[in-house]
Protein backbone atom coordinates (compact mmCIF):
# COMPACT_ATOMS: atom_id res chain seq x y z
CA UNK A 1 0.00 0.00 0.00
CA UNK A 2 1.25 3.47 -0.75
CA UNK A 3 -0.08 6.50 0.39
CA UNK A 4 -3.49 7.74 -0.85
CA UNK A 5 -4.82 4.24 -1.59
CA UNK A 6 -8.11 3.60 -0.91
CA UNK A 7 -8.77 0.52 1.28
CA UNK A 8 -11.54 -0.98 2.82
CA UNK A 9 -11.22 -2.68 6.52
CA UNK A 10 -12.72 -4.50 9.27
CA UNK A 11 -11.45 -2.61 12.61
CA UNK A 12 -10.69 -5.68 14.22
CA UNK A 13 -8.66 -3.86 17.78
CA UNK A 14 -7.93 -0.91 19.49
CA UNK A 15 -4.56 0.69 20.02
CA UNK A 16 -4.14 1.93 23.81
CA UNK A 17 -4.09 5.63 22.00
CA UNK A 18 -7.74 4.57 21.08
CA UNK A 19 -7.24 4.83 17.02
CA UNK A 20 -9.02 1.21 14.94
CA UNK A 21 -6.37 -1.28 13.94
CA UNK A 22 -7.29 -3.27 10.72
CA UNK A 23 -5.82 -5.19 7.53
CA UNK A 24 -5.72 -4.38 3.91
CA UNK A 25 -3.57 -6.72 1.85
CA UNK A 26 -2.04 -8.00 4.75
CA UNK A 27 -0.93 -4.60 6.10
CA UNK A 28 -2.07 -3.34 8.93
CA UNK A 29 -3.88 0.08 9.26
CA UNK A 30 -4.34 2.30 11.99
CA UNK A 31 -7.49 4.56 11.82
CA UNK A 32 -8.18 7.16 14.04
CA UNK A 33 -11.47 7.76 14.65
CA UNK A 34 -12.78 4.50 14.14
CA UNK A 35 -14.24 1.81 16.57
CA UNK A 36 -13.98 -2.40 17.07
CA UNK A 37 -16.73 -3.74 14.56
CA UNK A 38 -16.68 -0.89 11.91
CA UNK A 39 -16.30 -1.62 8.59
CA UNK A 40 -14.79 1.48 6.85
CA UNK A 41 -13.62 2.90 3.36
CA UNK A 42 -10.00 4.67 4.14
CA UNK A 43 -7.36 6.34 2.84
CA UNK A 44 -3.64 5.50 3.38
CA UNK A 45 -2.24 9.07 4.70
CA UNK A 46 0.96 7.45 5.54
CA UNK A 47 3.06 3.81 4.22
CA UNK A 48 5.95 1.91 6.09
CA UNK A 49 6.79 -1.27 5.10
CA UNK A 50 4.02 -3.18 6.98
CA UNK A 51 2.00 -0.82 8.05
CA UNK A 52 0.61 2.34 7.80
CA UNK A 53 -1.90 5.69 9.11
CA UNK A 54 -5.06 5.71 7.07
CA UNK A 55 -7.82 8.41 7.32
CA UNK A 56 -11.56 7.43 7.74
CA UNK A 57 -13.31 8.36 4.37
CA UNK A 58 -16.87 6.67 4.93
CA UNK A 59 -18.40 4.16 7.11
CA UNK A 60 -19.67 1.14 5.32
CA UNK A 61 -21.33 -0.11 8.62
CA UNK A 62 -21.05 0.83 11.97
CA UNK A 63 -20.19 -1.28 15.27
CA UNK A 64 -23.04 -2.13 17.48
CA UNK A 65 -20.85 -0.40 20.07
CA UNK A 66 -20.41 2.85 17.97
CA UNK A 67 -22.27 6.05 19.87
CA UNK A 68 -22.89 9.06 17.90
CA UNK A 69 -20.47 11.97 19.75
CA UNK A 70 -22.03 14.06 22.04
CA UNK A 71 -19.61 17.01 21.53
CA UNK A 72 -19.85 18.66 18.14
CA UNK A 73 -15.90 18.54 18.15
CA UNK A 74 -15.11 15.51 19.85
CA UNK A 75 -13.58 14.41 16.10
CA UNK A 76 -11.03 17.40 16.47
CA UNK A 77 -10.42 18.14 19.63
CA UNK A 78 -7.17 16.26 21.55
CA UNK A 79 -9.48 15.81 24.95
CA UNK A 80 -11.62 12.89 23.94
CA UNK A 81 -11.00 9.65 21.88
CA UNK A 82 -13.66 7.52 22.68
CA UNK A 83 -16.71 9.49 22.66
CA UNK A 84 -17.93 6.98 19.72
CA UNK A 85 -17.32 4.01 21.88
CA UNK A 86 -20.39 2.96 24.26
CA UNK A 87 -19.34 3.75 27.52
CA UNK A 88 -19.27 -0.21 28.56
CA UNK A 89 -16.97 -0.85 25.97
CA UNK A 90 -14.65 1.86 27.21
CA UNK A 91 -14.26 0.04 30.24
CA UNK A 92 -13.56 -2.91 28.45
CA UNK A 93 -11.10 -1.48 26.39
CA UNK A 94 -9.46 0.40 29.61
CA UNK A 95 -9.34 -3.18 31.59
CA UNK A 96 -7.82 -4.82 27.82
CA UNK A 97 -5.33 -1.56 27.97
CA UNK A 98 -3.76 -2.37 31.74
CA UNK A 99 -3.64 -6.08 30.88
CA UNK A 100 -1.69 -5.48 27.39
CA UNK A 101 0.87 -3.76 29.38
CA UNK A 102 1.25 -5.89 32.35
CA UNK A 103 2.03 -8.56 29.66
CA UNK A 104 4.12 -6.86 27.33
CA UNK A 105 6.00 -4.19 29.33
CA UNK A 106 5.67 -5.89 32.46
CA UNK A 107 6.54 -9.45 31.49
CA UNK A 108 3.58 -11.22 33.70
CA UNK A 109 1.61 -13.86 33.32
CA UNK A 110 -2.21 -15.08 33.21
CA UNK A 111 -1.50 -15.43 37.24
CA UNK A 112 -1.31 -11.52 37.39
CA UNK A 113 -3.44 -10.27 34.20
CA UNK A 114 -6.44 -12.81 34.83
CA UNK A 115 -7.48 -11.33 38.11
CA UNK A 116 -7.37 -8.01 37.11
CA UNK A 117 -10.63 -6.51 37.88
CA UNK A 118 -12.96 -4.92 35.77
CA UNK A 119 -12.65 -1.36 35.38
CA UNK A 120 -14.67 0.69 38.15
CA UNK A 121 -17.08 2.85 35.79
CA UNK A 122 -19.63 6.20 36.51
CA UNK A 123 -23.04 6.34 36.31
CA UNK A 124 -22.74 9.55 34.78
CA UNK A 125 -19.81 10.03 32.34
CA UNK A 126 -19.74 13.37 31.20
CA UNK A 127 -19.33 16.61 33.41
CA UNK A 128 -17.37 14.94 35.50
CA UNK A 129 -14.23 16.99 35.51
CA UNK A 130 -13.49 19.46 38.60
CA UNK A 131 -11.33 21.24 36.16
CA UNK A 132 -10.75 23.08 33.42
CA UNK A 133 -7.21 24.56 31.43
CA UNK A 134 -8.11 26.38 28.48
CA UNK A 135 -5.34 28.28 26.14
CA UNK A 136 -6.54 31.35 24.13
CA UNK A 137 -5.40 31.95 20.45
CA UNK A 138 -6.37 34.26 17.85
CA UNK A 139 -8.11 33.31 14.56
CA UNK A 140 -9.21 36.25 11.85
CA UNK A 141 -8.15 39.00 14.29
CA UNK A 142 -10.59 37.51 17.45
CA UNK A 143 -9.19 36.17 20.55
CA UNK A 144 -10.61 32.27 21.38
CA UNK A 145 -10.71 30.37 23.20
CA UNK A 146 -10.72 26.69 23.18
CA UNK A 147 -8.89 22.95 23.51
CA UNK A 148 -5.67 21.52 21.75
CA UNK A 149 -6.37 19.22 18.57
CA UNK A 150 -4.72 15.93 19.22
CA UNK A 151 -0.79 16.43 19.25
CA UNK A 152 -0.73 19.37 18.04
CA UNK A 153 -1.04 22.86 19.57
CA UNK A 154 -3.87 24.29 17.24
CA UNK A 155 -6.90 25.53 19.06
CA UNK A 156 -10.36 24.10 18.36
CA UNK A 157 -12.51 26.90 19.25
CA UNK A 158 -15.11 25.51 22.16
CA UNK A 159 -16.66 27.97 24.94
CA UNK A 160 -18.47 24.39 25.93
CA UNK A 161 -16.65 21.31 27.00
CA UNK A 162 -18.73 18.36 27.56
CA UNK A 163 -16.63 17.23 30.87
CA UNK A 164 -17.35 20.03 32.69
CA UNK A 165 -19.68 21.87 34.30
CA UNK A 166 -21.65 24.30 32.20
CA UNK A 167 -21.18 27.33 33.99
CA UNK A 168 -17.30 27.21 33.25
CA UNK A 169 -18.65 28.61 29.75
CA UNK A 170 -20.04 31.64 31.17
CA UNK A 171 -16.86 32.69 32.88
CA UNK A 172 -14.95 31.99 29.49
CA UNK A 173 -17.76 34.01 28.22
CA UNK A 174 -16.88 36.87 30.62
CA UNK A 175 -12.89 36.44 30.13
CA UNK A 176 -12.96 36.79 26.23
CA UNK A 177 -15.44 39.54 26.66
CA UNK A 178 -12.94 41.97 28.99
CA UNK A 179 -9.82 40.48 26.73
CA UNK A 180 -10.93 41.82 23.44
CA UNK A 181 -12.46 45.23 25.56
CA UNK A 182 -8.76 45.67 27.45
CA UNK A 183 -7.45 44.89 24.16
CA UNK A 184 -4.73 41.99 25.93
CA UNK A 185 -2.65 41.32 23.38
CA UNK A 186 -2.69 37.01 22.96
CA UNK A 187 0.56 34.87 24.22
CA UNK A 188 2.13 33.27 21.02
CA UNK A 189 4.03 30.18 21.34
CA UNK A 190 6.37 30.78 18.41
CA UNK A 191 7.64 34.44 19.59
CA UNK A 192 7.18 34.01 23.37
CA UNK A 193 5.19 37.26 23.58
CA UNK A 194 1.69 38.28 24.78
CA UNK A 195 -0.05 38.21 27.84
CA UNK A 196 -3.12 36.04 27.72
CA UNK A 197 -1.75 32.36 28.09
CA UNK A 198 -4.33 30.55 29.17
CA UNK A 199 -6.99 30.02 32.12
CA UNK A 200 -6.91 27.77 35.13
CA UNK A 201 -11.21 26.78 36.50
CA UNK A 202 -11.58 24.67 39.39
CA UNK A 203 -14.79 23.87 40.97
CA UNK A 204 -14.89 22.13 44.54
CA UNK A 205 -17.84 19.79 43.54
CA UNK A 206 -19.13 19.38 47.33
CA UNK A 207 -18.52 23.31 48.21
CA UNK A 208 -19.73 25.00 44.87
CA UNK A 209 -16.36 27.00 45.24
CA UNK A 210 -14.91 28.00 42.35
CA UNK A 211 -11.00 29.58 41.45
CA UNK A 212 -10.52 31.27 38.21
CA UNK A 213 -6.47 31.47 37.58
CA UNK A 214 -6.21 33.91 34.52
CA UNK A 215 -1.85 32.48 33.26
CA UNK A 216 -0.13 35.74 32.16
CA UNK A 217 3.00 36.09 30.06
CA UNK A 218 3.61 39.67 31.44
CA UNK A 219 4.18 41.09 35.49
CA UNK A 220 2.55 44.25 33.35
CA UNK A 221 -1.18 43.89 33.71
CA UNK A 222 -2.33 47.56 33.94
CA UNK A 223 -4.15 48.15 37.04
CA UNK A 224 -7.25 49.00 35.53
CA UNK A 225 -7.35 45.63 33.33
CA UNK A 226 -7.04 43.88 36.88
CA UNK A 227 -9.72 45.81 38.55
CA UNK A 228 -11.88 45.28 35.43
CA UNK A 229 -10.94 41.78 35.56
CA UNK A 230 -12.19 41.10 39.60
CA UNK A 231 -15.19 42.94 38.77
CA UNK A 232 -16.75 41.34 35.68
CA UNK A 233 -16.04 37.72 37.35
CA UNK A 234 -17.65 39.05 40.49
CA UNK A 235 -20.52 40.00 38.55
CA UNK A 236 -21.21 36.03 38.15
CA UNK A 237 -21.39 36.06 41.92
CA UNK A 238 -25.35 35.83 42.60
CA UNK A 239 -25.58 32.95 40.49
CA UNK A 240 -21.58 31.34 40.98
CA UNK A 241 -20.00 31.06 44.20
CA UNK A 242 -16.48 32.40 42.99
CA UNK A 243 -14.27 32.03 45.84
CA UNK A 244 -10.78 32.39 44.67
CA UNK A 245 -9.60 34.98 41.57
CA UNK A 246 -5.91 34.93 41.23
CA UNK A 247 -2.84 35.76 38.05
CA UNK A 248 -0.62 33.16 37.32
CA UNK A 249 2.58 34.70 35.60
CA UNK A 250 4.31 32.78 33.33
CA UNK A 251 7.35 34.82 31.60
CA UNK A 252 8.80 31.05 30.61
CA UNK A 253 8.62 30.30 26.78
CA UNK A 254 7.65 26.08 27.97
CA UNK A 255 5.07 23.81 27.48
CA UNK A 256 4.18 23.71 31.08
CA UNK A 257 0.94 25.97 32.00
CA UNK A 258 1.29 27.31 35.37
CA UNK A 259 4.36 29.76 36.01
CA UNK A 260 6.59 29.95 38.49
CA UNK A 261 7.09 33.71 38.34
CA UNK A 262 4.81 34.89 40.99
CA UNK A 263 0.35 34.17 42.18
CA UNK A 264 -1.43 37.81 42.77
CA UNK A 265 -4.54 37.27 44.44
CA UNK A 266 -7.19 39.56 42.64
CA UNK A 267 -10.06 38.44 45.63
CA UNK A 268 -10.49 35.66 47.51
CA UNK A 269 -8.04 33.76 50.44
CA UNK A 270 -5.66 32.09 47.94
CA UNK A 271 -7.34 28.92 47.80
CA UNK A 272 -10.66 27.14 47.43
CA UNK A 273 -12.12 24.54 49.68
CA UNK A 274 -13.77 20.84 48.84
CA UNK A 275 -14.26 17.76 50.38
CA UNK A 276 -14.14 14.20 50.18
CA UNK A 277 -15.84 11.28 52.05
CA UNK A 278 -15.10 13.26 55.60
CA UNK A 279 -11.89 14.99 55.11
CA UNK A 280 -12.11 18.51 53.67
CA UNK A 281 -9.22 19.90 51.30
CA UNK A 282 -7.68 23.78 50.86
CA UNK A 283 -6.38 23.76 47.02
CA UNK A 284 -4.26 26.50 45.89
CA UNK A 285 -3.99 26.80 41.97
CA UNK A 286 -0.09 25.08 41.91
CA UNK A 287 -1.49 22.03 43.77
CA UNK A 288 -2.58 19.15 42.03
CA UNK A 289 -6.18 17.64 42.65
CA UNK A 290 -7.90 15.14 41.48
CA UNK A 291 -9.89 16.13 38.42
CA UNK A 292 -12.80 13.58 38.86
CA UNK A 293 -14.11 13.97 42.37
CA UNK A 294 -16.63 11.11 42.36
CA UNK A 295 -14.07 8.62 41.02
CA UNK A 296 -11.32 9.89 43.26
CA UNK A 297 -13.45 8.53 46.42
CA UNK A 298 -13.72 5.02 44.91
CA UNK A 299 -10.14 5.32 43.75
CA UNK A 300 -9.03 6.37 47.50
CA UNK A 301 -11.47 3.73 48.89
CA UNK A 302 -9.39 1.29 47.06
CA UNK A 303 -6.51 2.33 48.21
CA UNK A 304 -7.15 2.44 51.72
CA UNK A 305 -8.90 -1.31 51.57
CA UNK A 306 -5.35 -2.56 49.65
CA UNK A 307 -3.28 -0.96 52.30
CA UNK A 308 -5.13 -3.20 54.64
CA UNK A 309 -4.83 -0.85 57.57
CA UNK A 310 -5.40 -1.88 61.30
CA UNK A 311 -4.47 1.33 63.12
CA UNK A 312 -1.18 0.31 64.26
CA UNK A 313 1.14 0.86 60.95
CA UNK A 314 3.43 3.72 60.15
CA UNK A 315 2.12 4.52 55.77
CA UNK A 316 4.42 6.36 53.80
CA UNK A 317 2.27 8.70 51.28
CA UNK A 318 4.99 9.62 48.48
CA UNK A 319 3.93 12.16 45.71
CA UNK A 320 1.47 12.61 48.28
CA UNK A 321 0.35 16.44 46.76
CA UNK A 322 -2.31 18.40 49.06
CA UNK A 323 -2.15 15.43 51.25
CA UNK A 324 -5.15 13.87 50.24
CA UNK A 325 -4.40 10.23 50.50
CA UNK A 326 -2.64 10.08 54.08
CA UNK A 327 -5.62 12.39 55.27
CA UNK A 328 -7.54 9.99 54.08
CA UNK A 329 -5.33 6.96 55.60
CA UNK A 330 -4.71 8.54 58.64
CA UNK A 331 -6.99 7.81 60.67
CA UNK A 332 -6.90 4.37 59.94
CA UNK A 333 -3.26 4.08 61.08
CA UNK A 334 -0.74 4.68 63.44
CA UNK A 335 1.30 7.30 61.28
CA UNK A 336 1.77 8.49 58.07
CA UNK A 337 4.43 10.55 56.63
CA UNK A 338 3.55 12.41 53.02
CA UNK A 339 6.38 13.41 50.30
CA UNK A 340 5.34 16.12 48.48
CA UNK A 341 7.62 18.02 45.33
CA UNK A 342 5.45 21.39 44.91
CA UNK A 343 6.06 23.38 48.29
CA UNK A 344 2.41 25.04 47.77
CA UNK A 345 0.95 21.84 48.34
CA UNK A 346 2.71 20.61 51.10
CA UNK A 347 1.74 23.91 52.61
CA UNK A 348 -2.29 22.80 51.82
CA UNK A 349 -1.08 19.70 52.85
CA UNK A 350 -0.03 20.87 56.65
CA UNK A 351 -3.17 23.26 56.72
CA UNK A 352 -5.44 20.18 55.40
CA UNK A 353 -4.08 17.72 58.51
CA UNK A 354 -4.79 20.46 61.52
CA UNK A 355 -8.21 21.65 59.92
CA UNK A 356 -9.55 17.90 59.93
CA UNK A 357 -7.85 17.43 63.43
CA UNK A 358 -5.49 14.78 61.91
CA UNK A 359 -2.73 14.64 64.03
CA UNK A 360 -0.64 11.96 63.14
CA UNK A 361 0.38 12.77 59.90
CA UNK A 362 3.64 14.77 58.67
CA UNK A 363 4.90 16.33 55.25
CA UNK A 364 8.07 16.24 53.64
CA UNK A 365 9.32 18.94 50.79
CA UNK A 366 11.34 17.14 48.36
CA UNK A 367 11.65 15.04 45.66
CA UNK A 368 10.68 11.33 47.19
CA UNK A 369 13.52 9.51 45.70
CA UNK A 370 15.81 11.69 47.95
CA UNK A 371 13.75 12.56 51.21
CA UNK A 372 12.55 8.93 51.76
CA UNK A 373 15.86 6.98 52.01
CA UNK A 374 17.51 10.23 53.47
CA UNK A 375 15.39 9.95 56.27
CA UNK A 376 15.30 6.33 56.56
CA UNK A 377 19.08 5.60 56.47
CA UNK A 378 19.03 8.13 59.05
CA UNK A 379 16.50 6.93 62.03
CA UNK A 380 15.55 3.42 60.28
CA UNK A 381 13.56 2.72 63.59
CA UNK A 382 11.31 6.18 63.17
CA UNK A 383 10.86 5.94 59.23
CA UNK A 384 10.03 2.26 58.46
CA UNK A 385 7.60 1.23 56.50
CA UNK A 386 4.59 -1.09 56.89
CA UNK A 387 2.63 0.16 54.16
CA UNK A 388 4.08 2.74 51.22
CA UNK A 389 1.69 4.08 48.63
CA UNK A 390 2.80 5.57 45.67
CA UNK A 391 0.91 8.11 43.55
CA UNK A 392 3.20 9.25 41.14
CA UNK A 393 2.83 11.42 38.03
CA UNK A 394 3.09 10.32 34.34
CA UNK A 395 6.13 8.90 34.24
CA UNK A 396 6.08 6.67 37.44
CA UNK A 397 8.64 6.33 39.79
CA UNK A 398 11.71 5.71 38.68
CA UNK A 399 14.21 2.48 40.44
CA UNK A 400 15.86 4.88 43.13
CA UNK A 401 12.67 5.08 45.00
CA UNK A 402 11.60 1.55 44.09
CA UNK A 403 14.90 0.45 45.32
CA UNK A 404 14.17 2.21 48.68
CA UNK A 405 11.16 0.70 48.93
CA UNK A 406 12.26 -2.78 48.63
CA UNK A 407 15.28 -2.27 51.26
CA UNK A 408 12.64 -1.03 53.63
CA UNK A 409 10.51 -4.11 53.39
CA UNK A 410 7.22 -3.09 54.06
CA UNK A 411 4.53 -5.84 53.89
CA UNK A 412 2.26 -4.12 51.49
CA UNK A 413 3.29 -2.06 48.46
CA UNK A 414 -0.15 0.03 46.92
CA UNK A 415 1.10 1.87 43.53
CA UNK A 416 -1.83 4.26 42.29
CA UNK A 417 -0.75 5.18 38.55
CA UNK A 418 -2.34 7.45 36.13
CA UNK A 419 -0.32 5.57 33.52
CA UNK A 420 -0.28 1.55 32.70
CA UNK A 421 2.33 1.30 30.63
CA UNK A 422 5.25 2.84 33.52
CA UNK A 423 3.46 0.99 36.04
CA UNK A 424 4.07 -1.87 34.32
CA UNK A 425 8.04 -1.18 33.99
CA UNK A 426 7.94 -0.13 37.95
CA UNK A 427 6.23 -3.41 38.84
CA UNK A 428 8.62 -5.51 37.23
CA UNK A 429 11.40 -3.95 38.99
CA UNK A 430 9.55 -4.41 42.28
CA UNK A 431 8.50 -8.43 41.24
CA UNK A 432 11.88 -9.33 39.85
CA UNK A 433 14.23 -11.17 42.37
CA UNK A 434 12.59 -10.05 45.40
CA UNK A 435 9.53 -11.30 48.12
CA UNK A 436 7.05 -8.90 46.80
CA UNK A 437 3.80 -10.41 44.48
CA UNK A 438 1.32 -8.26 42.64
CA UNK A 439 -1.94 -9.54 44.23
CA UNK A 440 -4.43 -7.20 42.98
CA UNK A 441 -4.90 -5.10 40.45
CA UNK A 442 -8.32 -2.35 39.90
CA UNK A 443 -8.67 -0.26 37.31
CA UNK A 444 -10.35 3.07 37.96
CA UNK A 445 -12.15 4.88 35.05
CA UNK A 446 -11.15 8.39 36.25
CA UNK A 447 -11.58 9.79 32.61
CA UNK A 448 -14.58 8.98 30.65
CA UNK A 449 -14.53 9.45 26.94
CA UNK A 450 -10.60 9.39 26.61
CA UNK A 451 -7.99 6.49 26.69
CA UNK A 452 -6.47 7.08 30.22
CA UNK A 453 -7.09 4.50 33.08
CA UNK A 454 -6.30 5.20 36.65
CA UNK A 455 -5.18 1.93 38.50
CA UNK A 456 -4.81 0.84 41.99
CA UNK A 457 -2.28 -2.03 42.50
CA UNK A 458 -1.44 -4.07 45.89
CA UNK A 459 2.16 -5.65 46.24
CA UNK A 460 2.42 -8.19 49.29
CA UNK A 461 5.67 -9.29 50.62
CA UNK A 462 5.44 -13.38 50.50
CA UNK A 463 7.48 -15.59 53.10
CA UNK A 464 9.99 -17.92 51.01
N1 LIG B 1 -1.59 11.63 45.74
C1 LIG B 1 -2.02 12.95 45.34
C2 LIG B 1 -1.23 13.56 44.19
C3 LIG B 1 -0.86 12.67 43.04
S1 LIG B 1 -0.27 13.50 41.60
C4 LIG B 1 -3.50 12.94 45.06
O1 LIG B 1 -4.12 11.91 44.92
O2 LIG B 1 -4.08 14.04 44.99
C5 LIG B 1 1.44 13.35 41.69
C6 LIG B 1 2.11 14.34 42.61
O3 LIG B 1 3.51 14.06 42.59
C7 LIG B 1 1.98 15.80 42.20
O4 LIG B 1 1.48 16.53 43.31
C8 LIG B 1 3.44 16.23 41.88
O5 LIG B 1 3.70 17.57 42.23
C9 LIG B 1 4.24 15.28 42.71
N2 LIG B 1 5.63 14.96 42.30
C10 LIG B 1 6.14 14.89 41.05
N3 LIG B 1 7.41 14.46 41.07
C11 LIG B 1 7.73 14.24 42.37
C12 LIG B 1 8.91 13.76 43.04
N4 LIG B 1 10.00 13.43 42.36
N5 LIG B 1 8.86 13.62 44.37
C13 LIG B 1 7.74 13.95 45.08
N6 LIG B 1 6.61 14.40 44.50
C14 LIG B 1 6.60 14.55 43.17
Amino acid sequence: MKKNDIATVVIEDMTTEGEGIGHADGFTLFVKDTVIGDTARVKVMKAKKTYGYARLVELISASPDRREAACPVARACGGCQLQTLSYEKQLEFKRNKVVGHLQRIGGFGPEVTGPVAPTIGMEEPYRYRNKALIPFGMKDGRIIAGFYAGHTHSIIEQSDCLLTPPEYEQILLVLLNWAEKYRISVYMEETGTGALRHVLIRKGFSTGEIMICLVIGTKNLPQAAREALREQLLELKPRLNIAQISLNINLKNTNVVMGTDGIIDLYGPGYITDRIGEVSYRISPLSFYQVNPVQTEKLYGCALKFAGLTGSETVWDLYCGIGTISLFLAKAAEKVYGVEIVPEAVRDAVVNAEDNNITNASFFTGRAEEIMPELYNREPETYRADVVVVDPPRKGCGPELLETILKMGPKRIVYVSCDSATLARDLKLLCTDSPYRVSAVQPVDMFPQSVHVETVVLLERCLR
